[in-house]
């Protein structure tokens, strides 16, 4: 189909990522119409609709997570129960209805408050990158069956944190680089590695964008009450704060992640 030069100019301003899809898009709802030959009006048209239908598409936020139920061997936590309780709490904080108070003109996607959970450190739901980030951690602590010198532990576990001593025998776990991911524990043969605790991971402020930040922990592994407190913790911050439709992370000063990591240090 044929594109005129200013239909062409003003597709080029769409980002380089969705460009195609728009174009694409743009040439289906012209053929639609009838039309053999794209104009500025036609780009503009479809640039209306699909702001029009993304409006109606937000629901205020955003929860997901990782692939880790359908069968993940990495899967630390099981997320589906904490999943639900959060989609509870963000229903009943009613977002949708305070971001149309908050927001002037149409709502977008990027206004959406966003939860992801990961139910390992590999992260693939790319909990850095959101509002809230939470993923599954499994704290390894040493029992007193004896050691066998076999090393396996140390062979699997990627971030050095396994200590060892001359003879090959466990000494300790560096808990500065433990990322909880529980592979030392699943492979130790003779039980001198055990699960101490287990839970989750909390992170917040993580964002893409024109600025964007990863996410920070908050210290601590926390179980699922918990996260489910934090989170309505985390909305009455963004409800105050909030004047006109600010993401979460961005509200979020450095002294704001200090005041909740001393609130929910355990
Ligand atoms: S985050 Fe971990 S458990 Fe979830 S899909 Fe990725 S590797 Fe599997
Ligand atoms: S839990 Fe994972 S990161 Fe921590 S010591 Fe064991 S293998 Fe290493
Ligand atoms: S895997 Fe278990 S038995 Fe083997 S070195 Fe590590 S702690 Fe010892």
């Amino acid at each position: 189909m044929q594109w005129t030069e200013e239909a062409e100019a003003a597709v080029k301003k769409v980002p380089f990522f969705v460009r195609k899809k728009v174009r694409s898009r743009v040439e289906k709802e012209a053929a639609e119409g009838g039309k053999t030959r794209i104009t500025l009006s036609d780009v503009k048209t479809t640039q209306a609709n699909y702001l029009r239908k993304m409006s109606s598409e937000v629901k205020g936020y955003q929860v997901d997570a990782c692939f880790g139920q359908s069968g993940c061997p990495h899967r630390v936590m099981p997320s589906q129960g904490l999943l639900k309780k959060i989609e509870r709490v963000m229903i009943d904080a009613h977002l949708l209805e305070f971001l149309k108070q908050r927001v002037p003109g149409d709502l977008k996607f990027h206004h959406e408050f966003r939860i992801s959970i990961a139910d390992c450190p590999n992260a693939c739901s790319q909990v850095q990158i959101k509002d809230v980030g939470i993923i599954g951690a499994a704290l390894p602590g040493l029992t007193e069956s004896p050691c066998t010198s076999c090393g396996i532990c140390k062979e699997v576990c990627k971030e050095d944190a396994i200590q060892l001593s001359e003879t090959g025998k466990i000494t300790a776990i560096d808990r500065s680089r433990c990322l909880y991911c529980r592979s030392c524990v699943a492979e130790c043969p003779t039980g001198t590695l055990k699960t101490e605790k287990k839970g989750y991971r909390v992170l917040i402020g993580g964002k893409l964008g024109r600025h964007p930040r990863l996410a920070q922990e908050l210290p601590g592994i926390h179980n699922e009450e918990t996260v489910v407190h934090m989170i309505s913790d985390f909305l009455a911050f963004y409800k105050t704060h909030n004047t006109h439709g600010q993401r979460f992370s961005k509200l979020l000063t450095d002294q704001d992640i200090s005041a909740f990591s001393r609130k929910w240090r355990n």
